[in-house]
Parts: structure tokens; sequence; C-alpha cells
């Protein structure tokens, strides 16, 4: 590793200065065991079914082996957190192993939930099964709904239990240990390199932004001029919006848009406290500590992403020193949000070309869904059986997606009405048939996402020892897009029981 290391060497929790990481040693477990393999990112990583039920594998992947000849570290990072700067964070739960390449790809492997780091501050370094089930299979769903993330090879229990007081009643309980293996190009965050910036250390802060180039950014060449960082600015601002456009498209939201949770490459990370939209809603967000300024609400993502952004222009500013040319980069990121995202809602309409009234009919669309609780999956999968010829028939064709059909009458019907009318006038302006526009809405339109209630099966089941529920939403969501009939009962809104019910992160 060409990266500065923190000259001590143990895990012990302080302030770090001028290093980007610190060498550890994951905590032994008790009694470990593997719950869940990803087939996938085995085969990412040239394992394979028998590698993954050996000894080595799952003492590895649970922190109780250190593999010949690697040095497992905790990376050094500072974030804003809610708005706020908050100095060192850091991996306080997270030890990255090793790398892996192959197939010309690199990958980190990284332990969450592994013991105590230098970064740890006030909290114990460990992660329970709750928490570890819900980032397990949302991470391996999002890419397999398109979505640039983080990956997961495994989940394990450790043995151990592991103390947390519960957000809905208040009470101190223990909870399964557990502990998920990660998988990354890189866990760089804007929080690295905002560290070395608040510390006015200018020299680490050149040699991490050099190495993230020349490891993750081949495509700038070798040159080291403020143009290159001002490129790699541009690249980083690309992506973020790439990845935030496919949330809005899927009904993701994060919870904990913090700059330390805000990958540099541009990938999904840290799943906290996120949740899926299910009624269509821009104010919603599932994070219960949130839930006064909504900060992280679902309308607001594209915002915070710049909000982001900017901070980590701040951070670069040493190598660039040009606040017009970093302002132009942030001005394009709006300008080119605008653009993306009403792309994206044309696709999820089945529309192929570009008429200057579409963004009028989607924000009108928009509206139409937040008059009564309007499922967002079901809504969107369901509108691809709508016939150009019937307008008339809209409602009946997205009928099952009203949370409370009941209320969908008088002026809303009207509304609907309206509205159906000229999304068949707009699509009469299209060459194609009613069957190929299907066809495209149900590759962008998933049939099947991580539901909050779900996950919250998966754990309901998993504490009480029973792991099939997690195979079997594993299995289902890697192929989010397909019609799985088998699987019908997953395409339903929400019960009743769970329609307050968010997850916890903790
Ligand atoms: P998050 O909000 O999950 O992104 O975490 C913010 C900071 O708190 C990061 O530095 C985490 O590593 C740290 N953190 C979260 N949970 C724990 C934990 N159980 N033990 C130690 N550090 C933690
Ligand atoms: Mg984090
Ligand atoms: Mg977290």
């Amino acid at each position: 590793n060409e990266l500065p290391a923190d000259p001590i060497l143990e895990n012990r929790r302080r302030q770090v200065s001028k290093a980007c990481f610190s060498f550890v040693s994951p905590k032994s477990t008790s009694n470990p065991e593997l719950l869940h393999v990803s087939p996938e990112m085995l085969n990412n990583l040239a394992l394979n079914e028998a590698d993954s039920k050996s000894e080595t594998f799952l003492k590895t992947f649970t922190g109780n082996r250190i593999l010949p000849n690697t040095k497992p570290y905790a990376m050094c990072y500072g974030g804003h957190q809610f708005g706020n700067w908050a100095g060192q964070l850091g991996d306080g739960r997270a030890i990255n192993l090793f790398e892996v390449e192959h197939h010309s790809k690199r990958w980190t492997l990284q332990l969450k939930g592994a013991g105590e780091t230098p970064y740890s501050r006030t909290a114990d370094g460990l992660a329970v099964l709750r928490s570890s089930i819900r980032e397990y299979l949302c991470s391996e769903a999002m890419y397999h709904l398109g979505v640039p993330t983080t990956r997961a090879l495994s989940l394990a229990l450790t043995g151990d239990q592991v103390l947390r007081d519960v957000m809905y009643n208040g009470n101190a309980a223990y909870e399964k240990g557990a502990v998920v293996t990660r998988v990354s190009p890189s866990f760089l965050r804007f929080g690295s390199y905002q560290i070395f910036a608040a510390k006015q250390d200018d020299t680490t802060l050149k040699t991490l932004v050099d190495y993230t180039i020349k490891e993750h950014f081949p495509d700038l060449g070798p040159a080291r001029t403020p143009d290159t960082y001002l490129e790699f600015f541009k690249m980083v601002s690309q992506r973020t919006l790439d990845m935030i456009i496919h949330w809005q498209r899927v009904g993701f939201v994060h919870g904990v848009m913090n700059t330390d949770n805000m990958s540099i490459l541009g990938l999904t990370i840290d799943y906290g406290p996120y949740g899926w939209l299910e009624d269509f809603d821009f104010g919603w967000t599932p994070n219960t500590t949130d839930s006064q300024h909504k900060r992280y609400r679902y309308g607001n993502q594209p915002n915070i992403g710049l909000w982001n952004l900017m901070q980590l222009a701040n951070a670069l500013y040493p190598l660039i020193k040009d606040i017009p040319a970093l302002e132009g980069v942030l001005e394009a990121y709006k300008t080119n949000f605008d653009i993306a995202s009403l792309q994206m809602m044309r696709s999820k309409l089945g529309m192929q070309t570009e008429i200057a009234e579409d963004k009028v009919l989607i924000q009108d669309l928009e509206e139409n869904l937040h008059l009564t609780e309007t499922d967002m999956t079901i809504f969107f999968r369901n509108l691809s059986d709508f016939k150009k010829d019937t307008p008339s028939n809209g409602l009946k064709v997205v009928n099952d997606a009203f949370y409370k059909a009941a209320e969908v009458s008088g002026v809303i019907i009207q509304k609907w009405e309206t509205w159906f009318e000229r999304y068949s006038v707009r699509l009469k302006q299209e060459s194609i048939s009613d069957e190929e526009r299907k066809e495209k809405m149900n590759a962008v339109n998933p049939k099947y996402v991580l539901r909050n209630y779900m996950a919250q099966l998966a754990i309901d089941a998993a504490n009480d020892s029973n792991y099939k529920l997690i195979d079997e939403l594993f299995q289902l969501l890697k192929q989010p897009y397909s019609e799985q009939p088998e699987h019908q009962k997953w395409f339903a809104k929400r019960p009743d029981w769970a329609r307050h019910k968010v997850g916890c992160s903790m």
C-alpha cells in the first residue's frame, strides 16, 4: 500500500494524524457460523461454493484468522453529519482484510462488525444480526437492480451477544452479533479527503488523491496538475449524479447521506436506516432520527448530493485553487441532474422520444401519486399494461397500487382520468407498440424490491434461528425485473402492520 499508515500498531481509540489508515486486528469470536454466501461474489473473487465451506473461509470472514502476508487495517476519515462537521470518524466497525485481483478487477474485502478500531469512539465496533441482514440483502439486491453499489460476500453470526438500545422501546437488550463481509473496488469516501483538508495536511491529501486517480481513475492519465484534479472532481460529480438518479428510479432512500457515507466511486455505501418508498412521497425518510428536519428525505437526495459535492470541492480546493472552475462543476451537476432526471422518468413511462411538454406531464403525475397513498413499485410496474387506445382503462390498470382505493374518488378520479388522457395522447406520438413499450418499461421498473417489511420478516425469522427467508429473498432479488410468478406474494403492497415501521441502523 502506497498510502501513509499510522505508526501505532494497535486497536486503541485515538486521534490519528498524517495517516490514511491504521493497522488493526479483528476481534476473535466465540462461535462463528456462516448464514449465507453470495455465489456471484464468490465467482468475482475466483472462489467457488466448495471454497466457501472451508474452515479458512469461515474463520477469515468472521475475523478469526488472518491470511498469511495480509495486514488488516481500518481507514481514517472525517465527515459532515447532518450538515455539521464532525471531525475524525473513520472505520469504527469496519476492517479491511486484503485485496483480490481477478479478471482485471480489483476488490477490497472488508469485515463490518469485527470489533473496535482506533476510530470506534464511544461505540463497540460490533454489528447485530438485524442490521447485517439488511446490509447483506440490500447491497446485493441493488447490484441486481443495476444501481452502483458496494457488494457483500457473506453474512455470519459471531456467536457473541451485542448490547443495543433498541429505538422503539428505549430499553437496552442483547442481540445476536454478526459480521458482513463487504466488497468494493474501494471504500474511500468524500470524508477520506475532507479529513486532511480540515487538518490543512495538503501533503497527505495530495498523496491520497494521486493514489485514488492512479488506482481508480486511470483514464485521467499520468499528469498531476490542477486540471487533472478538476477533471477528477468532475468525474466524481458525474458518478454521484448517476447513482442518485438510480436511487430515484427504484425508490431507494439512503437515509444517512452524510459525507462519510458518500463513496468517491459513486457507489451506494453504508446501508444503515435506508428504506424503499412504498407510497410515493418526496417527503419520506426511513431514518427516525431525522424525522424532524427530514434532511435526507427521498425528494431531497439530489440536493444533498450537490451539498456533499460542495464539501468535496472545498476539500479538493488546495489542489485546484480555482473557485469559478469548481463552481462550474457544481452548476453543471444541477443542470445535468434535471436533464437526467427527466430522461429517467421518461424511461419509467416508456417514452422513447423527447417532447418539451414531458416535464409537465411528469410533474402532474407525481402530484397525482401524492393525492392518495400510491405504491410506487406496483404503480410503475402495472402501468406497463396501459393501452394507448383505451385511456379510460388507465385507473383500472393501476388500481392495485392504491393503498386506500376507496379514497380515489371525485376530484381525484377526475385528475387521474385527465392524466391518462394526456398520457395516451403522448404515447401516440411514439412509434413503438404497446407490447414493445411494456417490455422497455419492465426493464427499468422493478417488480421486486426489498420492501422494509420483507427485510423485517427475514430478521424476525433469523432471530428465531430460521434463515430460510434470507435465502428466499436473496434468490428473489437476483431477478428484480423478471415476472417470477411463483413469487407473486412479494409483489404486493406493504401489509398494514408494517405501515409506520422502519428499520434501525445500529
Ligand atoms: P454511520 O452513521 O453508520 O455511517 O456511522 C458513523 C460513524 O460511526 C462511522 O465512523 C462508523 O464507523 C461509526 N460507527 C457506527 N456504528 C459503530 C459501532 N457499533 N462501533 C463503532 N463505531 C461505529
Ligand atoms: Mg458510515
Ligand atoms: Mg452504518
